[in-house]
């Protein structure tokens, strides 16, 4: 699997839990490698919240935000919020393809 984040492919590679560190269990980034690490057999939507997560770091090292973990973890929790409420699923479909038209 792969993502585009600012137009750098990374690569998205599931490993077992003793690749990560200690200090995060289910997701890890290497910016400069361009890979980020998931946890093997992660729930759909933990597996989701993580990618989002580790995009934020990634984000935050590219763009020069310098985000603590707490606000990484604020910021995921929020976007997890708005996309994965049934509510917004209609929406935020029209809009994506609109966006994606107008190009
Ligand atoms: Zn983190």
């Amino acid at each position: 699997m792969k993502i585009k984040i600012l137009g750098i492919n990374f690569k998205i590679k599931k490993v077992c839990r003793g690749v990560l560190d200690k200090g995060a269990t289910i997701g890890r980034m290497n910016s400069g490698s361009g890979e980020i690490f998931l946890r093997d057999n992660l729930p759909a939507d933990i597996e989701l919240s993580t990618v989002i997560h580790e995009t934020i770091h990634i984000l935050s090292v590219n763009l020069g935000l310098d985000l603590s973990e707490e606000q990484t973890t604020a910021l995921e929790a929020g976007i997890m919020s708005v996309i994965m409420c049934k509510e917004n699923a209609k929406i935020l479909t029209e809009l994506y393809y609109h966006a994606r038209s107008v190009k």
